[in-house]
């Protein structure tokens, strides 16, 4: 048994204490920022070179839900655009993701677009199901991580869940290919009432890469109300968390 303590001690503390102030590495790119001052040659440079289409070729603006977290704009203009380490990018509505030039301030969740019933009954334990809608392995993986050692998200009543029917939500994941289509409805239908709908990753809320292609098939997302649009690409647990714990009004 001493010896059992011992190994114990010896990992120290493993979870992430504050998943609001966590540091991150200088690598990780979160909510861009944009001059003032770009030019309309500069705007019509990096929209031009930007493989999602998420620079406005008329405002210069980033629309985070499109963009792929490439840095490839920042590469071609490093004083006129860059990535902040800000992980707490999730919004309540798909125009909140439009981050313009100019605009440097943090991105909080807007308390008047979330349903009353969300917070009523979620906020000390909330069950969610994941739908992989065509996705690549790769925000799937960051949403495992967060319910790992680390980030822990089970400490404020948060799980995956593998029934739709124990579930009070939706995570979905991937640009939702025609094939997960009716899975996808079928799915959301076996959850009651008031069930929430989160979008993780550029996939999910824009169709990333395969917006447009007749591949997809976005009428599930162009039909229902979105709780919380979060980011990435792929999403970081860490920006997962954040938003899910804004959502539910968690300080
Ligand atoms: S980082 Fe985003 S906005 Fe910049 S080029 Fe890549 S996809 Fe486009």
């Amino acid at each position: 048994m001493l010896r059992e303590f011992k190994v114990l001690k010896s990992h120290g503390r493993q979870y992430i204490n504050d998943l609001r102030k966590q540091p991150v590495s200088e690598e990780f790119r979160g909510r861009p920022e944009i001059s003032a001052d770009i030019t309309a040659s500069e705007i019509s440079l990096v929209s031009g070179l930007c493989p999602a289409g998420a620079i406005d070729a008329n405002n210069g603006s980033i629309d985070m839900g499109k963009c792929l977290f490439c840095n490839e704009c920042s590469f071609a203009l490093r004083d006129k655009i860059w990535f902040t380490n800000d992980y707490r990018i999730a919004a309540g509505r798909r125009d909140e993701l439009v981050i313009e030039p100019g605009n440097s301030g943090p991105l909080r969740l807007n308390e008047a677009y979330i349903r009353k019933e969300v917070r009523k009954m979620f906020n000390g334990a909330l069950k969610l199901r994941q739908v992989s809608a065509g996705g690549d392995n790769s925000s799937e993986m960051e949403l495992n991580a967060s319910g790992n050692v680390n980030f822990d998200f089970g400490r404020y009543g948060i799980e995956f869940v593998a029934s739709p029917r124990h579930a009070d939500g939706i995570v979905i994941t991937g640009p939702v290919s025609r094939n997960m289509a009716e899975p996808l409805n079928i799915c959301y239908d076996a959850i009651p009432y008031p069930k929430i709908i989160i979008l993780a990753g550029t996939d999910a809320i824009s169709g990333g890469l395969f917006a447009g292609s007749p591949a997809i098939d976005r009428s599930f997302i162009d039909n229902h109300k979105i709780d919380l649009y979060i980011p990435g690409n792929p999403v970081h647990p860490l920006a997962f968390i954040n938003g899910v714990m804004d959502l539910l009004g968690i300080k």
